[in-house]
């Protein structure tokens, strides 16, 4: 990692010429470092050659289903952050893309300060309120500095923005949330999209943590749902159904 300004490789998966000509050369003055891919063929190819920091995923591709691609990506890099592109507003495709492993998506036609706007949030590492090292909280042990999580010394493998969304929570343990400031944390202070991205991270989040504490018996807090509200993480919520079922 460099100090300054931030290079990050970006590996673009795009067919439309006009687009990613626009994208790349964007991209290129903004000093990262840019592969761009017109298949998705060719796109997971260049994905199990190197390392990348983000995937640019354009999901109307001519060769393969933009969704299978996001998934396969995932499991080929399963550390980069991932933003589809989409033609599509549609909740159900963002909301099926998300399922499949990204990490945010941006809407046709792709504002470029947005776009910028949504790289430098992604790209945010180790830096603003949900850098700081957090007490653990039961069981639940979330290790900034080195991005790590673990329950009862287990390791818990989260997603790039899951982690970051949790470290968000659990930098201010029983606290409400808001919606508004959880997106704006963990995503991007100027959000245009749909908040379903933030539940689905949630509900992701909630079942990897249920499912290590049911198998370790171990005492982990709850992320309660305040409805019209947001979120808010407890340990030893009076409901707290981990383990129970
Ligand atoms: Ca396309």
């Amino acid at each position: 990692m460099q100090n300054g300004a931030v290079t990050s490789r970006i590996l673009l998966i795009e067919d439309d010429s006009t687009i990613g000509e626009v994208l790349e050369s964007s991209l290129r003055s903004h000093g990262h470092q840019i592969t761009w891919e017109r298949t998705g063929a060719a796109g997971l190819a260049r994905a199990t050659m190197a390392p990348v920091d983000l995937v640019l995923l354009d999901l109307g591709l001519p060769d393969l289903d933009g969704v299978e691609v996001c998934r396969q990506l995932r499991r080929a890099q399963p550390g980069c952050v991932l933003v589809m592109l989409t033609a599509r507003a549609g909740e159900m495709d963002v909301v099926v893309g998300l399922e499949a492993g990204a990490d945010d998506y941006l809407v046709k036609p792709i504002r470029l300060t947005e776009l910028h706007a949504r790289i430098r949030a992604h790209l945010r590492r180790n830096e603003g309120p949900s850098a700081r090292s957090v007490p653990p909280i039961g069981d639940l042990v979330v290790d900034v500095p080195r991005r790590r999580v673990t329950v009862a010394g287990q390791e818990l493998r989260l997603r790039p923005k899951e982690f970051d969304l949790l470290a968000r929570l659990a930098a201010q343990p029983d606290v409400a949330l808001s919606r508004e400031t959880l997106m704006s944390d963990v995503w991007d202070e100027h959000w245009f999209g749909s908040t379903k991205t933030l539940d689905v991270h949630v509900a992701a989040v909630r079942r990897k943590i249920g499912e290590i504490a049911a198998s370790t018996g171990a005492r982990v807090p709850e992320i309660v749902t305040l409805r019209g509200h947001g979120y808010r993480l407890v340990l030893d919520a009076p409901d707290n159904g981990y383990g129970s079922s």
